[in-house]
């Protein structure tokens, strides 16, 4: 059987996702595999009284936001001993820049939290959940102990 080559993690900087990157963290180690700490930047749409879009200066905003997920990329992979990692941050929905990003850079593990920031409010957290049925490689779903 093929060994991971390299292995994405996925993270909301919930505690879930922390518990989630330091067995990413494990894995990569164990199996020589490249680690790829990934964050999507969600689209923010604020409406006006009058139900337009209001995006005062949307360039701007989006790259700060960019900025300062990729700024907190690093620190994870500090605090996790991984500071070989490949950080990215990326704009759009979790799901879809998870899925896009494992495709294009043949990842073959994706590590995700069992539950994001939401925590244990949903049974199965829906960007783990949608994950687990339209990956193209493995999912690992890991869950915060107790
Ligand atoms: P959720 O489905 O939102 O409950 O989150 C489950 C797991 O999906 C989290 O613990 C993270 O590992 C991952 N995840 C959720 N949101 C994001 C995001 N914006 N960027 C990257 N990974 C995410």
């Amino acid at each position: 059987m093929d060994k991971y080559r390299h292995i994405l993690l996925a993270t909301d900087f919930s505690e879930h996702a922390e518990r989630a990157a330091e067995r990413a963290k494990e894995l990569a180690d164990l199996y020589q595999a490249r680690l790829t700490l990934l964050h999507a930047v969600e689209d923010l749409v604020l409406y006006d009284e009058f139900y337009d879009p209001v995006i005062p200066d949307r360039l701007e905003v989006d790259q700060e936001r960019l900025n300062r997920g990729h700024e907190m990329l690093v620190k994870l992979a500090e605090r996790i001993g991984a500071k070989e990692a490949h950080s990215e941050a990326r704009l759009g929905y979790p799901k879809a820049v998870i899925l896009e990003y494992a495709e294009e850079q043949k990842v073959d593990l994706i590590v995700v939290g069992s539950h994001g920031h939401r925590g244990l409010a949903r049974l199965l957290g829906s960007t783990a959940r949608a994950l687990v049925n339209d990956a193209p490689c493995d999912v690992l779903r890991v869950r915060l102990p107790g």
